[in-house]
């Protein structure tokens, strides 16, 4: 009897520290979503970072690579130890956790960052913004270009009439800018229909041809409001009103910065998922935090921000959107009663649960 039950191939990376913890439950609730919505997920083992130094002396190999690119997307715990007591950082900087994942990012051809911020209803206390503003909704997610722009630009550095010099060159192609601004609008589709392009149009050249590729794209999304914001405003609105923004798109340096402020005003780093897509569907999905050595093999992570990255590689990688947004209901649902350590708060109707436990209940949530 033929089938058309649509199977995927996951590469999974438990990583390091709390890695392996997050991970499980993360498949966990992937496996109860395939169930219900009727889709198959096999996984690949990758292995990078620490373990892949204990294991193969370096902290990527070729197979990994070969490996991940024979998947439709990558699920990734985080990655690395603690800096001052472990051995993988008495290596040069080339050899250590991190530049494993450098190396991979850029084997992949992932250039699109993607920070997702929601505030939940049921954490409203955890956010540092007054009530008031909290209260309005915070769901924005910012694409941050990542290959690209000052940090890839030349950097130079020398002296002129013996006074010290620098410079460092910002460049961007045509090109660079349509493939991460037709991710944009991809996204914007999925969600609330705004973009917003953050850049620096009055003074810079570069801010200028983003804007006119992008108004360029539009064209092709009728249906998506389009607005154009200069980044020192942009940083101010992001805690004056957040509820403005839906998709914010940026360059490379002015996304590092912001999205590491909107990383705050949902006020807990367990919760915030990311993605890094490279050009067609392929993205690879992790959690926003470290591995957390502190915690690592005591039950202790909160395990959510990776089941929802699990959740965004279903949607923006798998096409899945209906068991995204079922694992997204089961998030908020299980949030009424039950909190891990990093999100309790002083109410005394939630029950705080460890990373397992967590796990559990939202596949459970699922159905
Ligand atoms: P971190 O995010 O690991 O931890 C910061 C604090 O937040 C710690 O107190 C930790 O216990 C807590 N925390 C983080 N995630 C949590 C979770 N899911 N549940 C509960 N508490 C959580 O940052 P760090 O301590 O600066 O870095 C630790 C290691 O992680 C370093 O080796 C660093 O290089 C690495 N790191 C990796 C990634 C990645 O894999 N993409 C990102 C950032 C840091």
């Amino acid at each position: 009897m033929g089938t058309d039950t649509k199977s995927y191939q996951i590469g999974v990376i438990r990583g390091d520290g709390i890695g392996p913890e997050i991970i499980a439950e993360a498949l966990k609730v992937l496996d109860k979503a395939a169930k219900i919505y009727g889709f198959t997920l096999q996984y690949t083992e990758l292995c990078l970072g620490g373990s892949s130094i204990d294991r193969y002396g370096v902290p990527l190999t070729e197979e990994t690579i070969e490996k991940a690119k024979q998947c439709d997307a990558v699920l990734m715990g985080s990655i690395g130890g603690d800096p001052k007591t472990s051995p993988w950082y008495q290596l040069e900087p080339s050899k250590r956790p991190e530049a494993g994942l450098l190396g991979i990012r850029k084997a992949l051809g992932l250039f699109a960052n993607l920070r997702f911020s929601k505030l939940y209803d049921d954490l409203m206390d955890s956010c540092p913004l007054k009530e008031s503003i909290a209260r309005e909704g915070i769901d924005f997610v910012i694409l941050r270009e990542l290959t690209g722009g000052l940090y890839f630009g030349a950097h130079k550095t020398w002296t002129k009439d013996g006074e010290d010099m620098a410079s460092d060159e910002l460049l961007y192609s045509d090109h660079e800018i349509r493939r991460i601004a037709v991710k944009a609008f991809d996204a914007a589709m999925l969600r609330g229909k705004k973009m917003t392009l953050v850049d620096k149009a009055n003074v810079l050249d570069s801010s200028r041809l983003w804007r006119k590729v992008v108004q360029d794209v539009a064209k092709d999304y009728p249906e998506v409001e389009v607005d154009y914001m200069y980044v020192d405003n942009a940083s101010m609105q992001l805690v004056r009103r957040p509820s403005q923004f839906d998709v914010v798109l940026t360059e490379n340096m002015f996304g590092d910065i912001l999205s590491d402020e909107a990383s705050m005003v949902t006020g807990s780093i367990g919760m915030q998922p990311s993605a890094s897509l490279a050009e067609g569907s392929f993205g690879l999905y992790e959690p926003s935090h470290g591995s957390a050595p502190d915690i690592a093999g005591k039950d202790l992570a909160n395990p959510l921000a990776t089941i929802l990255s699990a959740a965004m590689m279903l949607r923006y990688s798998l096409g899945q959107e209906e068991a995204a947004l079922a694992i997204e209901k089961a998030v908020e649902e299980v949030l009424k009663t039950y909190r891990t350590a990093d999100l309790v708060s002083d109410r005394d109707d939630v029950e705080q649960v460890g990373c397992s436990k967590m796990g559990t209940l939202v596949a459970d949530a699922l159905g």
